[in-house]
């Protein structure tokens, strides 16, 4: 599949060709299940002619139809345009397919979705990550120049990480949250995942920026990273010690990789701990479940889709939301309004975001030192579906991804090599809040140092 970079330089023609291709390759990939739906060639005239950009099925595209991978908004279409794909319509790209993910973006595996699980292109039995385990297959499988996704803990990076694809999530704040279907409003970001670092810093570009219809878009200057790229800026990158110690041996190896790499590229190596990492995952699991209970609870049958019921009020309220709404689903619902319920409120909510504050403050005290910190992006490579029998063995394979989301800081997944079974090894490289710059910089020499080829 050509890049994003040499799209952008297609002529108009030259870009029908090149949708025509796209569609016949969707089409033999079918299998896969990471669209859950295409535009027809009549529809993309409608939707707009430029560059195809995937689209992870939470983000409304005007007049289409988008469900979160739910079946509470099966025949919900949207009524405008999220400011991302406005975004994108701007700079000559368009919104071409949604791509599946976990029901309402809960979950690490794309196999809790309405339409059934996507597939990892690279092996068939194994999760290809999630929650936009759709975009990062598309992009992996080559039915996807590019894509979008979101991540709200890991959500961008751990699938791209899984399919051997480049995923970035940008700094809170930073890409704007209007028309993003929300499941943990202060942790949700939408970010790019891609063939390539340079792409992503190109459609990084495109879609960030401050939004005045988000009250939680941040007004802080933008320059382009694009432009600036520059490999060869010498950083100094912090290794967090305690951190690693949780990682299979086949992920430490891959590690030990692109940190030699790293060093033979010029970079400055230090060495750094966390103190009581173990909190971070209850804290997350408290703030995501405490939020997404409040963000679903409009989804009731009276607004939204697919209304249930016809006995009463009661009736419509219980049949939506007990037939709409998935297993994993519910259970982050129940388990959200627990914490938010009075007489818990203050044992649970109020001391996960204190708990939130402390890992704030450890990623800026490391930050004293260091432009970077090279982390793992999750625990193994990718599992085989089903090998988590329980929801907590899921989320305990966030450890290295939902802190990032708790301190808002910007961090990027790309492959560094291959497992024993030719998986891939994603790490990220995590930065500062609003310096996407060095994480592109810093990206860009990892990609340039490990030179990753596919197994
Ligand atoms: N796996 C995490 C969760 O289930 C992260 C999901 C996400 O980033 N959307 O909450």
């Amino acid at each position: 599949m050509i890049t994003l970079k040499e799209a952008l330089t297609l002529s108009s023609t030259e870009l029908d060709t090149l949708r025509d291709d796209l569609n016949k390759k969707i089409e033999d990939n079918k299998n896969l299940g990471a669209y859950v739906e295409q535009l027809t060639n009549s529809e993309i005239s409608v939707a707009g002619t430029g560059v195809p950009i995937a689209i992870k099925d939470n983000i409304n595209v005007k007049n289409q139809h988008v469900t979160c991978g739910s079946n509470i908004l099966q025949g919900y279409n949207s009524p405008y345009n999220a400011t991302v794909i406005d975004n994108l319509e701007k700079a000559g790209l368009s919104a071409y397919g949604r791509t599946n993910m976990d029901e309402f973006a809960m979950g690490s595996s794309t196999d809790t979705s309405c339409y059934g699980k996507t597939l990892n292109p690279l092996d068939n039995d194994k999760v290809p990550g999630g929650s936009s385990g759709g975009s990062a297959a598309a992009v992996a499988a080559g039915i996807a120049i590019a894509a979008l996704g979101s991540d709200t803990g890991g959500s961008i990076r751990q699938p791209a990480a899984y399919c051997g694809v480049v995923g970035m999530k940008p700094t809170y704040g930073r890409v704007s949250r209007y028309g993003i279907s929300a499941y943990s409003s202060s942790l949700d970001q939408v970010g790019p995942i891609t063939q390539n670092v340079e792409d992503a810093a190109i459609l990084y570009d495109i879609i960030s920026g401050h939004d005045p219809k988000d009250s939680t878009s941040a007004d802080v200057e933008k320059t382009p990273v694009t432009p600036n790229l520059n490999a060869d800026k010498k950083l100094t990158i912090a290794v967090i010690d305690n951190y690693i110690t949780q990682a299979s041996d086949e992920v430490k190896k891959g590690f030990e990789v692109a940190l030699k790499a790293l060093e033979n590229a010029g970079h400055k190596i230090i060495h750094k701990n966390m103190v009581d990492t173990s909190k971070i995952l209850s804290s997350y699991y408290i703030v995501a479940t405490a939020e997404a209970s409040a963000n679903l609870a409009r989804l009731d049958g009276v607004r939204y889709g697919n209304r249930k019921g016809d006995s009463g009020l009661k009736d419509m309220y219980i049949q939506t939301k007990s037939q709409g709404f998935g297993d994993e689903v519910q259970k982050r619902i129940l388990l959200g309004s627990f914490v938010l319920s009075s007489g818990y409120y203050d044992a649970y909510y109020i001391k996960a975001q204190k708990v939130r504050h402390l890992i704030k403050d450890e990623y800026s005290k490391i930050f004293e030192e260091a432009d970077l910190i090279l982390s793992p992006v999750a625990p193994t490579t990718a599992p085989k579906f089903g090998s988590f029998k329980t929801s907590l063995e899921m989320y305990l394979s966030d450890i290295y991804t939902i802190s990032v989301n708790l301190a808002g800081l910007p961090a990027i997944s790309l492959p560094v090599s291959n497992d024993k079974d030719g998986m891939p090894v994603g790490l990220q490289l995590i930065g500062q809040a609003y310096d996407e710059q060095t994480v592109f910089d810093g990206a860009l020499s990892l990609e340039k140092a490990v030179a990753y080829k596919k197994a």
